[in-house]
């Protein structure tokens, strides 16, 4: 049996090296890796006194200690661990509870009700009660092979249990690839924003305890306090989505936060549409980077901020050791540089299907991601959109963002999302949601005016809504699917 590199390794190898520094900084204080692992192996008793035997262990927690205290505890046990989204209702908790074989749950008291309403009928601990001082019961050696299962955003429906076997070998290369491109370093403090439950927020989680950084996660993300935060612990990295960086960016503009220790600014989960990167860069320094990946392959490519600035819109060139290829519609050859096609990857972790059956399409040892994107002459890849997301009008193809950077181009536009309608005519017509600037008066044909202006007449929305927000995935890719169906 392949044992594979767990939290709790990571976690125990972090305690042995950096015993004295600082782990995890948030609202309850600082603790040290020590600490950390030690919580860890106490409550992995507790937890092992109440797991029905066999069963997977579920983590219900907003981003603070007592979410990388249960992530440590459970995989020390060597159960399955499956990660759920803390914005689930009770019906979606339900089902994913049973789905995955959950016998055991922690979670944060303000999700008492929604696991109250849902179908789950085993047992229960309280991750805030957890946070305080711990039994020192010695706790039960590890064993077994632990699986973190990590869901889907759940953009194109339920959220999908990704499985996925990371090998050390796999891991460590991953870890270096992205350390090439990326200088995170040891020792130095990291906000992860984004959740911890998602694969974005669980790979950097990964990295800084495997590089002993302390971690500041934040419990709900506030552009004002992730500032403040950055300027108070002298913070040099930063994970975000790209929504986050817009916030940042327009909360930067209005306080007068010292963000000058910031040396490396992650975007990851969804497209970075040219215009917040470059708002951002102008803002923070030249500081950012661009990564592109899923549940299911880890970090495929990697845009440094030289990158960004010369072709922006980027998600930079594939990381070492890791295959990337733009496949004609039929997966069956390899597209030159310029022309679009769905994008494969050969995974930085072993993807082995999804919890109850399905995969992705696999061509020659590649995954299919479902994105479809190019190349560009040196080597750079651009991800055009999701397969699904794309338009055909009037025979046309359109991709969404591409609309979608010309709307956010508008002074008076603040968000926009551009989907597809069916059409007695055209088989499909544009439908433009935009979120109007406060107090600015923007109307529907200025929208349109705009775009006339900026793009082909097929690109040019015929539907225009005025929205007061759009309704987004944890990591804040627009959920197109209820735009379509929303009454506006
Ligand atoms: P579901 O599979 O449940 O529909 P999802 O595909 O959103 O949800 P994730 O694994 O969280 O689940 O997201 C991966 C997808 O996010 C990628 O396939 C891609 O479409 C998008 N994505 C991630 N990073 C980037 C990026 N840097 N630029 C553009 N798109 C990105």
């Amino acid at each position: 049996r392949r044992f594979g590199p767990t939290p709790a390794t990571l976690g125990a190898i972090a305690a042995l090296r950096w015993p004295d520094r600082t782990a995890l900084i948030d609202e309850r204080g600082e603790i040290t890796y020590a600490e950390l692992d030690r919580q860890a192996a106490a409550l992995a008793t507790a937890l092992h006194e109440r797991r029905p035997p066999g069963s997977a262990i579920g983590v219900l927690c907003r981003n603070h200690r007592g979410f990388v205290q249960a992530l440590l505890a459970a995989s020390r046990l060597g159960a399955d661990v499956v990660l759920l989204n803390t914005d689930f209702s009770a019906r979606q908790l339900g089902d994913v509870l049973d789905r995955e074989h959950v016998g055991l749950l922690v979670h944060d008291a303000e999700f008492d009700e929604v696991v109250g309403g849902s179908s789950f009928t085993g047992a229960r601990v309280l991750a805030d009660g957890i946070a305080g001082p711990v039994s020192a019961a010695a706790p039960p050696p590890p064993h077994g092979r632990c699986r973190v299962i990590v869901l889907t955003s759940g953009t194109t429906g339920t959220p999908k249990g990704a499985r996925t076997e990371p090998s050390l070998p796999l891991l460590l290369r991953s870890s270096f690839s992205h350390l090439m491109r990326v200088p995170l370093r040891s020792g130095e403090p990291i906000i992860v924003a984004p959740p911890l439950f998602h694969v974005l927020g669980l790979g950097y989680l990964s990295l800084a305890m495997s590089l002993g950084m302390p971690v500041v996660p934040t419990r709900r993300f506030d552009p004002d306090e992730v500032l403040a935060a950055v300027e108070r612990h002298r913070v040099q990295a930063l994970v975000a989505v790209p929504i986050m960086l817009q916030r940042l960016t327009e909360a930067a503009s209005r306080t007068r936060h010292d963000t000058g220790s910031l040396r490396v600014v992650v975007s990851g989960g969804s497209a970075l549409l040219p215009r917040v990167a470059e708002a951002f860069m102008d803002r923070f320094g030249d500081v950012l980077v661009n990564i592109y990946g899923a549940t299911e392959t880890m970090w495929a490519a990697i845009a440094t901020p030289a990158d960004l600035r010369e072709a922006p819109g980027t998600v930079g060139r594939p990381v070492a050791g890791l295959k990337v290829a733009i496949l004609d519609p039929d997966g069956a050859a390899a597209l030159p540089p310029g022309r679009t096609g769905e994008i494969y990857t050969s995974g930085g972790v072993h993807f082995t299907g999804y919890t109850g059956g399905g995969d992705r399409p696999r061509r020659g040892g590649l995954i299919g991601t479902g994105d479809l994107g190019h190349l560009d002459a040196a080597g750079r890849l651009f991800v055009d959109g999701r397969a699904d997301d794309m338009i055909v009008s009037g025979g046309e193809n359109v991709f969404p963002g591409e609309v979608e950077d010309v709307l956010t181009g508008h002074p008076d536009v603040a968000e926009a999302a551009v989907t597809g309608v069916d059409d007695p005519e055209f088989g499909q017509r544009l439908a433009a949601y935009v979120v109007p600037g406060k107090g600015s008066g923007l109307t529907a044909d200025d929208v349109r005016d705009h775009v006339r202006r900026n793009l082909a007449r097929y690109k040019v929305p015929r539907d225009v809504h005025l929205v007061a927000e759009l309704p987004r995935t944890i990591t804040g890719k627009v959920r197109k699917r209820d735009l379509a169906h929303r009454d506006v």
